[in-house]
């Protein structure tokens, strides 16, 4: 079994490792580790639950000079939630690094509060985009000068939030070439795109596989037209998971669901991203207490978020961007255990089963929940048959917007290629209209996060 002493890390590493638990590194931390340590930037594609966060922290935390009162790594993360997930990930080395000091800057404590953090410049910052940038830019009470890395966690989703622009502030300060690690779930073109533009260094691209690197049993599960909150009180009850997280697109839906399964003596919890520290903190007491086997939540929580012992993942609906069905399922299954990932649907809610399906990046089983009774379906592909009759639709404004495509890209000369290109066209529409549906509804939650804090400083 690989060992983390193969990467020639400090006996007081070896040792917090071992102290913590981590004997053997990941595949991910394998590749990254010892090019961190080497002074490489690098962009990673990675899943949450690979053991990333450790790719980033075992080697910055190694090369960080405790001695020098300095702030030497910045670390961003998209949302609050991450950003404390990391924080407390990095606060685990501290007790063998007495003088590492690593600091949380988010919207969660007052700018002031944030600002006496920084009377002595910590080693490490952990925080969001905009509240870093109002620190460290627009404040600047710190010389950014040694600072030796930049890490951006969960680019792809940065990026989506629009937080670029904060971010190129935050390069444009006075830091001096520092390594960037660039974590994201996806690489697609434009967040290349938008590095480059970022930063001139020279990228070293990895690809993880991010499918193999969870372990998890992907269901589909007709409901028969039932009622999704209905079936999902007989699921629970026939399947009994230690715990489950089960998640809806829409915010009413999440609501609802909720209500639904405390009216039905399940106890649950429902975490969104508007939960206060103090709330968040209990729910997480909760769960590791076995007092909670259910939490309900929305997409956001399906980005990054580091709940352990998830063993089922329960998607009443699926979003519209599918690359969210992979965060969701990415719940469980993580580092190395497994665990399954469940789709409601029934006959008129197939568009989205099926394009899934169609999708082939996980293998999909069957069974059928009517009343009491979860059954394997033993036509399976029957069922998968029954599904690719099932006429898509799209929304009206992906509908408008192909339409216009298709007019764009016709020719009265049919002219090779014709087809090619016009069907490229119509998937970029269709693709973008996907993005910019889930974009809508994360950034909804995000306001909707803040007002609430607005209105929680207005109250006091
Ligand atoms: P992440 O992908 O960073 O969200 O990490 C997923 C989970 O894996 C976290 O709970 C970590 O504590 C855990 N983890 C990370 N690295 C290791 C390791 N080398 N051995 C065991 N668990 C790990």
């Amino acid at each position: 079994m690989a060992s983390f002493r193969a990467f020639s890390l400090s006996e007081t590493m070896v040792n917090a490792l071992a102290k913590q638990g981590y004997v053997s590194p990941s595949p991910v931390q394998t590749n990254v580790i010892p090019k961190v340590l080497r002074g490489k930037s690098v962009l990673v594609q990675s899943a949450t639950g690979s053991g990333k966060t450790h790719a980033f922290l075992i080697p910055l935390i190694e090369k960080t000079d405790v001695n020098l009162p300095r702030l030497q790594s910045i670390i961003i993360a998209p949302t609050r939630e991450l950003a404390r997930q990391t924080y407390e990930f990095a606060k685990g080395f501290e007790r063998f690094y007495p003088k590492l000091k690593i600091r949380l800057f988010t919207s969660e404590a007052e700018v002031a509060q944030n600002e006496e953090g920084l009377t002595k410049a910590p080693h490490m910052i952990i925080g969001t985009p905009g509240r870093l940038k109002d620190l460290l830019v627009d404040r600047h009470p710190l010389n950014l000068s040694n600072v030796r890395a930049v890490v951006l966690d969960e680019a792809d989703m940065l990026l989506d939030l629009g937080y670029f622009t904060d971010i190129e502030a935050l390069f444009a300060a006075d830091m001096s070439n520092p390594q960037i690690l660039v974590f994201s779930a996806t690489l697609k073109q434009n967040l290349k795109d938008e590095l480059r533009h970022l930063v001139a260094a020279d990228f070293h691209f990895e690809a993880e596989d991010t499918e193999t690197s969870f372990s998890v049993r992907h269901h589909m599960v007709d409901i028969k037209h039932d009622d999704p909150k209905a079936s999902l009180v007989a699921f629970l009850k026939i399947r009994r998971p230690y715990l489950a997280i089960v998640f809806a697109s829409k915010k009413e839906t999440v609501d609802a669901t909720y209500k639904h399964l405390l009216g039905n003596g399940i106890e649950a919890i429902y975490f969104t991203g508007s939960l206060n520290d103090r709330a968040r903190k209990k729910a997480l007491r909760d769960i590791k207490a076995n007092k909670i086997s259910v939490i309900v939540a929305s997409d956001l929580l399906a980005r990054g978020m580091d709940i352990p012992d998830v063993t089922d993942v329960i998607s009443l609906d699926l979003p519209n961007d599918l690359e969210f069905y992979y965060h969701r399922a990415g719940r469980t299954g993580r580092f190395d255990k497994d665990g399954d990932s469940w789709v409601f649907y029934d006959d008129d809610s197939a568009r989205l089963p099926l394009a899934l399906v169609n999708e082939k990046r996980a293998t999909f089983d069957y069974y059928t929940l009517r009343g009491n009774i979860l059954k394997e379906d033993p036509v399976g592909l029957a069922a998968k048959k029954k599904l690719t009759k099932k006429k898509a639709f799209a929304s009206e404004e992906e509908k408008k917007e192909v339409k216009i495509a298709k007019a764009n890209t016709r020719s009265d000369k049919v002219k090779p290629g014709y087809k090619k290109k016009q069907k490229a066209a119509i998937e970029r529409v269709k693709n973008k209209s996907r993005r910019k549906a889930i974009q809508r509804s994360v950034r909804r939650e995000l306001e909707e996060q803040y007002r609430k804090k607005a209105r929680e400083e207005n109250d006091e």
